[in-house]
């Protein structure tokens, strides 16, 4: 046994996490497990997880079913409930937010301070949708003919949530809040690099109260696990944040039973900078936006177009800013930026660092892998920025999802609109000027899910998150986020209790008989 510790917490190594069906912790009924490993400290083991087996998971899918379809706890009906529990699991967010934050440090390598932030932020989604469970109202419209239709909203029943590593968290919360909020229950897939975090939310809802089976969880590869979860017959709806490749094959198999589905997936975000921006203010927002949690963030800033005429003073000042960052120990309070989540994505962005070097693009922030001391033991490369890239070369046009910037000069705002759109992706964007009128204009025709403007990626948790063209599917967050948990029945109720009705009698002769 290895034990860490951050502050006042102290972890003991390895954790055993277990799926959770049924309201219990239980073992994989075939025995099997696989381990995740620190990415800072790739010989130290960090969880030993037990992996589902398809009799595991359809065990976690039944229980969802039945709990939905029977109502059972007054799971569906009583929304009192529901609030109560979002609101409690929120609170316990946030009482044990360093400790959890730790947890999420050690297996994603997220440096404390942003992961604190991180746990918080996700007890921002369970208290904003606690506080809509009561608010699911649906219409009443008197009709011309003095008949009424009634619009209820209804939950849309067995949600299968497939959830990424980068934010284990939050991105999780904005399944499993709006969906328990609407009433509906939950099997969660998370990914296999991140299970401990997941943990902590399941563990969260458990202590306040959440009864047996509403959410189960199931962990394993995406390929298996993942795959048969979200083309199981007995789901409703799939709700799925990962890369767009993967987004591609869950819409094929959602289609074999027209479930419904939401789809967070990829990005590759530009940063408009213009000639009257204020270039100190863009190049923190581009460092915050681009290089947070290592560049793995689906809505970084990681094509930074830039006025002919203010390119060198941003190029110089983007390459001091990204320079003074310090990468480490993610438990240290001090580090900025800690490794990449695994050997798979290492070796993913380095080669994109190649292909740029090889491309001749001119490097004007040379980094990537680190050695010596901490930084043998882990995945940890730093910022590479490249600069005069070719709008149209892979590094301009592909998700790396790492630290590599690409810097492309543009002379009108017309040319920085169409190389902004000129991509398969539409997360978001970003557009640094003091003109409102300009900003406002170029907001509007830029394809993407959200805009900021003299800002970057902070995400309000009333507004909304999605993405146009390959970037997904739906919205997450806000109002927009719930709607897609709930269905739409009508029920139409004749008031008139005549046997003679206008609809009737323009269309058969019933009327006559
Ligand atoms: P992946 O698509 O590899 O995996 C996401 C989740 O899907 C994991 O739980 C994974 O399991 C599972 N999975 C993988 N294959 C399948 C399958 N065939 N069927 C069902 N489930 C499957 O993405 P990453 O985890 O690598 O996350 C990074 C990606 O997520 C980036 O592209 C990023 O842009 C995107 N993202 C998008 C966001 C958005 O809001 N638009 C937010 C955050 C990330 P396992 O872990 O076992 O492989």
């Amino acid at each position: 046994m290895v034990s860490v510790s951050y502050g006042k917490y102290t972890v003991e190594l390895p954790v055993r996490v277990k799926l959770f069906i049924d309201g219990e912790e239980v073992p994989s009924s075939r025995g099997r497990t696989f381990t995740r490993e620190n990415p800072a400290h790739i010989d130290q083991t960090l969880a030993i997880v037990e992996e589902a087996s398809i009799d595991d998971l359809n065990r976690a899918v039944d229980i969802a079913r039945e709990v939905f379809d029977k109502d059972k706890y007054s799971w569906v009906t009583n929304y009192r409930q529901r609030i109560r529990i979002l609101y409690k699991t929120a609170e316990i967010l946030r009482e044990e937010a360093e400790r959890i934050a730790m947890t999420v440090a050690l297996e994603n390598g997220m440096p404390m301070r942003q992961a604190k932030s991180h746990v918080l932020a996700a007890a921002d989604v369970f208290e904003f949708y606690a506080g809509l469970a009561d608010k699911l109202y649906g219409e009443s419209i008197v009709l011309n003919n003095g008949n009424v239709t009634l619009l209820f909203k209804e939950p849309v029943g067995v949600v299968a949530a497939v959830s990424p590593w980068n934010f284990p968290l939050t991105q999780a919360a904005r399944k499993i809040a709006p969906a328990l909020a609407a009433g509906c229950t939950v099997v969660w897939k998370p990914a296999s690099y991140t299970p401990m975090s997941a943990m902590e939310i399941y563990r969260a809802l458990a202590k306040a109260g959440l009864p047996k089976g509403v959410v189960n969880v199931v962990y394993g590869p995406g390929a298996t696990v993942g795959n048969e979860l979200v083309k199981h017959p007995k789901v409703d709806y799939v709700s799925f944040t990962g890369e767009t490749t993967t987004g591609k094959l869950i819409m094929q198999q959602a289609a074999a039973g027209i479930k419904r589905i939401g789809l967070e997936l990829g990005g590759k975000n530009p940063g408009l900078v213009f000639e009257d921006a204020n270039i100190e203010e863009a190049v923190r927002a581009i460092v915050f936006g681009g290089l947070r949690n290592a560049g793995q963030a689906c809505g970084a800033i990681s094509r930074v177009l830039v006025h002919e005429s203010v390119h060198d003073k941003l190029v110089s000042r983007l390459v001091e800013v990204s320079k003074s960052l310090v990468i480490g120990e993610p438990l240290d309070d001090n580090t900025d930026m800690g490794p990449l989540i695994s050997k798979a994505q290492e070796e993913k962005v380095l080669s994109y660092i190649q292909f740029g070097k090889e491309a001749g693009f001119k490097v004007a922030l040379d980094g990537g892998k680190l050695s010596g001391g901490i930084y043998d033991k882990g995945y940890f490369v730093s910022p590479v920025i490249f600069d005069n890239v070719d709008p149209k070369s892979r590094l301009a046009q592909e998700e790396i999802f790492g630290p590599v910037i690409a810097v492309i000069p543009f002379r009108t705002e017309q040319e920085a609109i169409e190389i902004a759109n000129n991509v398969i992706y539409g997360l978001t964007a970003s557009i640094f000027t003091k003109d409102p009128a300009r900003a406002l204009r170029v907001a509007r025709k830029l394809q993407a899910g959200t805009v900021w403007i003299n800002d970057a990626y902070t995400q309000p948790v009333e507004g909304i998150w999605g993405g146009y063209k390959q970037s997904g599917i739906g919205r997450e967050l806000g109002l927009y986020g719930l709607e897609e948990f709930l269905e739409i029945k009508q029920v139409y109720v004749d008031t008139t209790g005549s046997l003679d009705r206008p609809h009737w009698r323009t269309v058969m002769k019933i009327d006559k008989l």
